[in-house]
């Protein structure tokens, strides 16, 4: 993966997704100090892309003053904006966006706080100049002959942001579930219902959880949880999390995992076939139909699995160190954020810049009306 930076990896020596950034950042604006170099860095672009002309008369003199988006033509004085004709047009802070630009065609993996923070643009501002790159890059991962579709429920432990579509007073994994309420219905009741698991020991130990260890479990139950997403969703500070998390722990109730994950443990009675449709590790998504049966296990498929579940591993990493968990809902533009910052091979320098030139731009409506589908496509280098 010839990134900028090599991986996030665990080791002691390894810049952390904030210094990787600040090293990036530094670069940037050495190369482009002003707001006014970098619009002119983007006009160099555009018009190395195509000629800039008059769209009165088509003369190609134009005469500009360095930094300014506005030319005035050299034939018949008319106003031309460079760019005219491009997904720039009508714009506000084309430095920011040429900053985004440039930071993932280096291979850079940011959040948009840290675009409001360094850019010095607004927080709203930083938002939609990131979510509509990404929009334009998702959908190129979603025409991809070879994106791999996930269920999105895979992604559930990233998910901790709240966003529009998260329902009133839940966690905004509830967003998942409505989903999935909305695509299969509700459960149905009655007899032809799965059976009720027979109580455990557990469910006395349950009952008599403390109240911060009743959200903690609650939350774990509906889906494995990092401790980053734990800390966000619960607001119970660091020192006491770690404590509730290492009472489950020693209770048998909870188990932790690779990449600080918490998950259930789960009764060894309850239903042995129905573990494997629950996928406790990064899986691929399970073809629709019966469950496959225990009885022939495939350990030729288990190879690429592995390495698959080592690609995801790192995104989760990435995703949990950088932007601190996601909103369901824009879950698919940050998985396309990620494959471009990693895929240095589809994605070569300036070939984003190539992309989102000739885009229609987004307007905002349409950018609040995304919603990650239930099946999630993605692409590892
Ligand atoms: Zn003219």
């Amino acid at each position: 993966m010839g990134s900028f930076y090599n991986s996030y990896s665990d080791d002691d020596d390894a810049p952390s997704p904030r210094e990787i950034f600040a090293a990036a950042w530094d670069m940037f604006s050495a190369m482009f100090p002003t707001n006014e170099s970098r619009i002119e860095a983007l006009y160099e672009r555009i018009s190395a892309a195509g000629n800039v002309a008059c769209n009165k008369c088509g003369c190609m003199e134009l005469q500009r003053k360095y930094g300014s988006r506005v030319a005035r033509c050299s034939a018949c004085k008319a106003q031309v904006h460079f760019t005219s004709g491009t997904f720039f047009h009508g714009k506000r802070a084309l430095g920011a966006i040429f900053a985004v630009i440039w930071l993932k065609e280096l291979g850079v993996f940011f959040s948009k706080t840290q675009i409001h923070e360094h850019a010095k643009v607004a927080s709203s501002t930083a938002w939609q100049i990131v979510t509509e790159i990404d929009m334009l890059i998702s959908e190129r991962l979603e025409s991809d002959a070879s994106a791999i579709s996930f269920e999105s429920s895979l992604f559930q432990p990233l998910v901790c942001k709240r966003s529009f579509a998260t329902p009133a007073f839940k966690h905004p994994r509830a967003e998942q579930f409505e989903l999935e309420k909305d695509l299969y219905g509700p459960p149905s009741p009655g007899p032809a219902a799965a059976p009720v698991s027979p109580p455990s020991k557990s469910t006395a130990v349950i009952a008599g959880l403390s109240g911060e260890e009743k959200l903690v479990f609650d939350l774990i139950s509906a889906g494995p949880l990092n401790f980053e997403a734990l800390l966000e969703a619960t607001a119970i500070p660091y020192g006491r999390l770690s404590a509730v998390l290492l009472q489950l722990e020693l209770q048998d109730l909870i188990e932790r995992q690779p990449g600080d994950v918490y998950a259930v443990v789960e009764p060894k009675s309850a239903q042995p076939q129905s573990r494997r449709a629950r996928p406790t590790g990064p899986r691929h998504m399970a073809p629709p139909g019966p469950l496959p049966s225990s009885a022939n296990p495939a350990p030729a498929a288990n190879r690429p699995l592995d390495d698959l579940d080592a690609e995801l591993e790192s995104l989760f990493t990435s995703v949990v160190r950088t932007l601190h968990g996601v909103s369901r809902k824009y879950l698919q533009l940050h998985l396309a954020s990620y494959w471009c910052s990693v895929d240095r091979d589809r994605w070569p320098s300036g070939s984003l810049f190539d992309l989102v030139l000739h885009a229609s731009a987004l307007n905002r409506a349409s950018i609040r009306a995304f919603v990650t589908p239930l099946s999630v496509k993605m692409i590892f280098a």
